[in-house]
């Protein structure tokens, strides 16, 4: 198979390979970078995937996208490496489940991008003799889930920039108690503070040497591995010789999630629905009811703060999906086929009330808890249900995925279902291991001083 190449959604920047994708991030012209072809799963291929480990299943999706740019048994061991957590499918009633994307070592599902990602640029960064500094600024979870992907990989260091007293204590301990190549810094500043330090230095000329690299949200080292989970539920829960399809329910923020979900579906996954859940920024629920896409500035906050997003940077992916092109700025430059995504996609809002009372619901039904995330995305799949009685049906297989785990959100949880969630593995043990971390004032003159003298190359 010839080799797949990475443009641009703004139609401006070269063409370039998966591994230039992945350690460039964004485009040169300020796009995402998509893959030009979608490489395909025969109904044979998927049927053999049913009953594969987890990471088999990885490994089958995330090679058909590097078309052979790294050999079989060394991806193989990389998807092993990755996924060593579980992914359960938890049946709520008839054939309607959860999917437990919670298991990893930070309790969200950050953790299967995150991880996957650290292998992937260690890997080109080996093969090709050259160091990468990793730096993000992150308002808790996003900063644990990357310093835990990258913890101990070679040709990679790390440095998270965290506001002092903006994160709780057990997010800072589960970035500061790993140590080695990873390097955490609290701002006595806020989140945009943070932010705007690691901006000024990507900006920076005299860091050049440094290569610096996001690795953020929008990396399409982020991006594939989020199809694979689709595919994993289909293929544990679905008979494709039957022509079973399947509904997804997707709590979406920044759209990463979904827009892995849409890739699974273009390469031949067959879903029926996917149900995208949002919080009260609803800007994409209105698009598709209205036609007209408006940015919310600021986002609105939620109890479901991982999806406060007032505009999706994963939405120009979705519009060039359908055709379309959306610039940086989520202006329509070009119309996508609205028509497409609507039979494909059903988009509904949920606000935070109601997302509490699924909680209970659930609880008091299930005997199943969620954390809000999960529960946005629950109750959009039952809304969805109600509205449409031709899929309403008990053999009818529907997916609601649950991103993070509900020890993350222990007051809320308590406060509706008087239950204290048991903390899982990863997340217990913090209070033993030693901290380190440094502490810098909010001057970009420091900040740089304490670069220059922390990575010599
Ligand atoms: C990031 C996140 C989401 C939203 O995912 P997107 O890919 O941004 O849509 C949902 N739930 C949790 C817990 C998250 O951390």
């Amino acid at each position: 198979m010839s080799e797949i190449l990475y443009s641009s959604t703004n139609l401006k920047a070269p063409k370039v390979t998966f591994s230039e994708a992945l350690i460039k991030g964004l485009a040169p012209d300020g796009g995402l970078y998509m893959p030009e072809q979608i490489p395909q799963f025969t109904k044979e291929e998927l049927a053999s995937l049913s009953g594969k480990a987890y990471h088999e299943i990885a490994f089958a999706v995330i090679s058909k996208f590097l078309s052979d740019t790294i050999p079989s048994s060394k991806l193989a061991l990389m998807t092993k490496t990755a996924y060593n957590f579980d992914v359960p499918l938890e049946k709520v009633y008839d054939n309607k489940y959860i999917m437990r994307l919670d298991q990893g070592p930070t309790a969200s599902f950050k953790d299967f991008a995150a991880r996957m990602m650290g292998q992937l640029m260690q890997y080109f960064l080996q093969k090709e003799h050259r160091k990468l500094l990793i730096l993000t600024a992150t308002s808790g979870d996003t900063g644990s889930a990357m310093a835990n992907a990258f913890y101990g990989l070679d040709n990679i260091n790390i440095a998270v920039l965290f506001p002092e007293t903006e994160v709780t204590a057990r997010q800072r301990k589960q970035m500061t108690t790993l140590h080695k190549n990873v390097q955490i810094i609290a701002l006595n500043g806020k989140f945009d503070d943070c932010q705007h330090l690691v901006k000024q230095a990507f900006n920076d000329s005299e860091l050049e040497y440094l290569n610096l690299s996001s690795a953020n949200s929008i990396n399409i080292g982020r991006l594939l591995p989020q199809a694979v989970y689709y595919i994993y539920a289909y293929v544990r829960l679905c008979d494709i010789k039957k022509g079973d399809e399947i509904i997804f329910s997707v709590p979406s923020g920044n759209f990463g999630d979904l827009m892995g979900g849409l890739l699974a579906l273009k390469m031949g996954l067959p879903v029926k629905k996917f149900v995208v859940s949002t919080n009260k920024n609803d800007e994409v629920p209105v698009y598709f009811a209205s036609g007209n896409y408006k940015t919310i500035v600021p986002s609105r906050n939620c109890i479901s703060s991982a999806m406060n997003v007032g505009h999706p940077s994963n939405m120009a992916r979705i519009v060039s999906l359908y055709g379309g092109v959306m610039n940086e700025k989520g202006e329509i430059i070009n119309k996508p086929d609205l028509e497409r995504m609507k039979e494909n996609m059903f988009a509904i809002s949920i606000e935070d009330n109601t997302t509490r009372e699924t909680i209970q619901k659930v609880y008091n039904r299930h005997r199943i808890i969620l954390e809000p995330h999960g529960a946005v995305g629950w109750e959009g799949l039952c809304q969805y249900l109600a509205i449409e009685k031709e899929a309403n049906k008990p053999a009818q297989v529907c997916v609601s995925l649950e991103t993070a785990h509900p020890a993350k959100f222990p007051e809320e949880i308590n406060n509706l279902l008087n239950i204290d969630p048991e903390l899982p593995k990863s997340l217990s043990g913090l209070e033993d291991k030693e901290e380190k971390f440094d502490k810098l004032i909010n001057n970009y003159g420091d900040f740089k001083k304490y670069l220059i003298q922390k990575y010599h190359v």
